[in-house]
């Protein structure tokens, strides 16, 4: 019923559509199929909303200055960074979804190794690894690994933060509806919960 009353809300409001873009750095697209978990919502949300710059459409560039994005995943290379920062440059308000953006989740569970010791056991010394000529991959077209992968807000500035991995629909789809209603973002507990 809230979540009726809320779009309906929304309607009257609207001035033209807003935007939304979403990326994935390093995550699983766990996230983004929460958001297409949203099952007929998603109807409502494309009349409500344009998406922009997504792998949902897969438009690549920022066609227009955004309202909300949505980012899933850590930076675990210079082109997380590089996209991370593009959003932030063209998303009013930028959102950190899923544990891996919050605090790096599973990829981040290298940061306790070396990054040279991490390439090795990829691909040289893994017990799966078949690679005769002992090379790292090092193509100037593969971005730059960094030392370690860092979450979101130490990268650029995060608005808002949705835990959970992944959050649930749910959770996306009443933040997505409290901030196109300029409303904080204020979930009930059972949105946020995981115990
Ligand atoms: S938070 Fe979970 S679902 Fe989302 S990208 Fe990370 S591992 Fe995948």
């Amino acid at each position: 019923m809230i979540r009726n009353r809320s779009v309906r809300i929304l309607r009257g409001k609207k001035m033209g559509k807003p935007k939304i873009a979403t990326a994935s750095l390093a995550g699983c697209f766990g996230c983004h199929m929460s958001i297409l978990d949203i099952d007929d919502r998603i109807l409502k949300l494309v009349e409500l909303v344009d998406f922009d710059k997504s792998p949902v459409n897969d438009i690549k560039k920022f066609t227009g200055r955004c309202l909300v994005g949505l980012i899933e995943g850590g930076c675990a290379n210079e082109e997380n960074v590089h996209v991370l920062k593009y959003f932030r440059e063209n998303c009013d308000i930028l959102i950190s979804v899923g544990d891996c953006a919050i605090n790096g989740g599973v990829p981040a569970m290298r940061n306790g190794i070396p990054l040279k010791e991490c390439l090795e056991e990829a691909y040289i010394n893994g017990p799966t690894v078949y690679n005769p000529s002992k090379q790292i991959p090092n193509d100037k077209e593969i971005p730059l690994c960094l030392d370690k992968v860092y979450p979101c807000h130490h990268v650029v500035k995060i608005d808002y933060y949705l835990p959970g991995c992944p959050p649930s629909a749910d959770t996306i789809w009443e933040a997505l509806v409290a901030l196109l209603n300029g409303k904080p973002l204020d979930l009930p507990y059972e949105l946020i919960k995981y115990d």
